[in-house]
């Protein structure tokens, strides 16, 4: 009985220290990818490695991988590996980390699938056509006028003093 109620008191101080520990090590990964992962974020789990992608290019900071849908063959995203939900929430040092890497993949792209230009592309909001809530910018190899990729800018007659003060009112505005 006394050798049993020792090692009670011997191993309970011991396993309690041990779960404690476990258990902050536990909240600590997790607020970490809270931080840097979005659990629900698909593009999020392509970079960590949960579920596949066509790989292209990768180091630290950035992964480029093919866009399941293709819109033209080589149609790549290059996506930061920190989540940020698009780019008018990212700073200036993550934003130039990102597209540091877009000129020598896009070359890359261009070369690999003998395109004769590209499209490079970004949506914010969804009212900008963003679908998926995690920065990426489109790379869309061209092959001709007419592939599969439509991008209309519908011009209109200028208004110089319009724009003027336009111009005015956007350049006295803090971000
Ligand atoms: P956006 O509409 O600008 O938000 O673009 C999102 C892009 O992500 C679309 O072109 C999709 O085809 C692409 N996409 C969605 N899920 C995946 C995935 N699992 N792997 C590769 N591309 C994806
Ligand atoms: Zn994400």
């Amino acid at each position: 009985y006394n050798m049993f109620n020792c090692k009670l008191l011997l191993c309970i101080p011991v396993y309690g220290n041990t779960v404690q520990h476990l258990h902050s090590s536990i909240l600590y990964q997790n607020l970490a990818k809270e931080v840097y992962f979005m659990t629900d974020c698909i593009f999020c789990k392509i970079i960590a490695g949960k579920i596949p992608a066509a790989k292209v290019y990768e180091d630290e900071g950035v992964l480029a991988f093919l866009d399941i849908s293709q819109v033209t063959p080589g149609h790549t995203l290059v996506v930061p590996k920190k989540h940020f939900r698009n780019l008018l929430e990212m700073d200036s040092v993550n934003s130039s980390l990102l597209f540091e890497q877009v000129p020598q993949i896009a070359r890359k792209i261009m070369k690999a699938t003998g395109a004769t230009g590209m499209n490079i592309i970004n949506n914010n909001e969804e009212i900008a056509g963003q679908t998926v809530f995690h920065t990426h910018i489109h790379l869309a190899p061209r092959f001709s006028e007419k592939d599969d990729l439509k991008v209309t800018f519908v011009a209109h007659e200028p208004n110089f003093e319009e724009l003027g003060k336009l111009a005015e009112k956007i350049a006295q505005t803090k971000e």
